[in-house]
C-alpha cells in the first residue's frame, strides 16, 4: 500500500489477467512473508532445489521438478537440455550447437508472442525452430513430416489461449515425437492447475509459471522425469546462469505449492463462478452492454467476463471504452485482444469485491454519460 505512495507509483485495477507489464499476480500474505524471511538468510541452494523438487513430485504426477527464473527461461533451458543433455563440453558450448541435433519442431500456430517471441526463446539456446503446418491448422502428419529429420532434437507444444488455429491433439503429437525417439516439451505457463493433464499427454517436460495463477514470486517451474530435470539443471552452469532462481523465489514457490496442496478446488471454482456471474449480471444492467461468461479456452477452471458493446446505445466502441477506463482514476486495465469485435474481456480472479464495484460504478458513469449525449 505504502510503496505506491512513497515512490509516486500508479495504483490501478488490473482486470487484464496475469500480464507481465502490470506485475502479473498478487501473492498471499503467507507467501510474501516466507519470501521476505528468506531474503535475510543464507541457504544451500542445492538443498532448496531438492526440497522444491520433492514438493513438485508430491503435488503432481511427475518424478521431479526445478525452479528457474521464469517460464521463458524454462523454454530456453529445457530446449538446451534436449539438445545437449548434461554433457559438460556441450553445456559449455551452447548456444553453439555444432555436432548436436538442434531442430525443435512446433506447430506453426504455437509460435506465440508472450511479450517475447517464443521462437527467440528457442534460438537463445542455439536451437533452430521448425514450424509444422500452417497458422490455421497442424495435423499429426504435418508434425511427422518435420520430425522426420536426423537433426531433430525435440517437439515443443504450447497450451495457452494465445495459440492460433485448430486445436492440436497433444496425445497424438507427443506420440509422434516419441516414435522418432525425441522428447516433447509442453509450455503451459498459465496452466498450473492443469499440470497433470499436460503430463498425461505423455510430455517429457511441462513448463509452468510460478507467478501467474500460482501467485508466487517471479519464477518458472520445469517439471518432468528425473533425468530430464537433471539435464536442465546441468545448464545452470552454462547459459542458465542468467536465468537462475532466487532463494526468495524458491521459498515463495514452496509456500505457494503448499497453499495449492491445501486448496479446495471445488470451492475455489464456485467462488470464481459466483464472482463472474454476479459481475456479469450487474454489467447487463448497463446501457449498450451485453455481458456473458466465457470459460478459459485452454481449460483453466475459471471464466472471464466478456462485455460486447453496442456503440449505438453505449455511445462508444470497445477501443474507446478501454481507453477511457485506462485513463480514468483509478486506471482500470482490461483485456483488449477482441476490441475489433467490439468486445472487452475482464479477468476477475485476483480482484476484491470493492474493486469489482469500482469497475461497475465507472462503467455506469461513463456509459450513461456517453449514452445520453447521443440521445
Ligand atoms: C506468460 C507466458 C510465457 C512467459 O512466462 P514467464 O514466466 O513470464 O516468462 C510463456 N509462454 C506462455 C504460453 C505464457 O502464457
Amino acid at each position: 500500500m505504502q510503496i505506491h505512495k512513497k515512490y509516486g507509483l500508479t495504483r490501478f485495477i488490473n482486470a487484464r489477467g496475469t500480464f507481465t507489464p502490470l506485475g502479473v499476480s498478487r501473492s498471499s500474505d503467507k507467501i510474501a512473508r516466507a519470501s521476505a524471511e528468506a531474503l535475510s538468510e543464507f541457504f544451500v541452494i542445492e538443498e532448496l532445489q531438492t526440497v522444491v523438487s520433492e514438493a513438485i513430485a508430491r503435488l503432481t504426477d511427475a518424478e521431479a521438478g526445478t525452479v528457474t527464473h521464469c517460464t521463458a527461461a524454462g523454454i530456453t533451458l529445457s530446449v538446451a537440455a534436449v539438445m545437449a543433455g548434461s554433457t559438460p563440453d556441450k553445456v559449455a558450448a551452447l548456444p553453439d550447437t555444432t555436432g548436436m541435433a538442434n531442430r525443435v519442431v512446433l506447430p506453426a500456430g504455437h509460435a506465440i508472442d508472450y511479450g517475447q517471441s517464443l521462437l527467440q526463446a528457442l534460438r537463445l539456446a542455439g536451437a533452430t525452430p521448425v514450424l509444422a503446418g500452417t497458422d490455421e491448422a497442424c495435423s499429426t502428419g504435418d508434425l511427422e513430416k518435420e520430425l522426420a529429420h536426423e537433426d531433430t532434437a525435440g517437439l515443443l507444444l504450447v497450451s495457452s489461449r494465445l495459440v492460433h488455429g485448430e486445436r492440436v491433439d497433444f496425445i497424438e503429437a507427443v506420440a509422434a515425437a516419441h516414435r522418432r525417439g525425441v522428447p516433447a516439451i509442453i509450455d503451459g505457463a498459465a496452466q498450473d492447475m492443469r499440470i497433470n493433464e499436460l503430463l498425461a499427454a505423455g510430455a517429457d517436460i511441462v513448463l509452468t509459471s510460478a507467478h501467474k495463477y500460482l501467485a508466487a514470486p517471479t519464477a518458472g517451474l520445469i517439471i518432468g522425469r528425473k533425468e530430464m530435470i537433471r539435464a536442465v539443471r546441468a545448464h545452470e552452469n552454462g547459459i542458465g546462469r542468467a536465468m537462475k532462481a532466487t532463494k526468495e523465489g524458491i521459498i515463495g514457490v514452496l509456500t505457494a505449492l503448499e497453499e495449492r496442496e491445501q486448496l479446495d478446488l471445488n470451492s475455489w471454482r464456485n467462488e470464481q463462478d459466483e464472482k463472474v456471474t454476479g459481475f456479469v449480471a450487474q454489467a447487463n444492467e448497463l446501457p449498450g452492454i451485453k455481458a456473458r461468461l466465457v470459460p478459459d479456452p485452454s481449460g483453466m477452471p475459471f471464466s472471464r467476463a466478456c462485455l460486447t458493446l453496442n456503440p449505438l446505445q453505449s455511445g462508444m466502441d470497445a477501443r474507446e471504452l478501454a481507453h477511457v477506463l485506462r485513463t480514468g482514476v483509478p486506471p482500470i486495465w482490461v483485456m483488449e485482444h477482441k476490441v475489433d469485435a467490439n468486445q472487452l474481456y475482464l479477468e476477475l480472479v485476483p480482484l476484491t469485491d470493492s474493486e469489482l464495484q469500482v469497475i461497475l460504478a465507472r462503467l455506469a458513469t461513463v456509459l450513461s454519460r456517453k449514452g445520453k449525449q447521443k440521445v
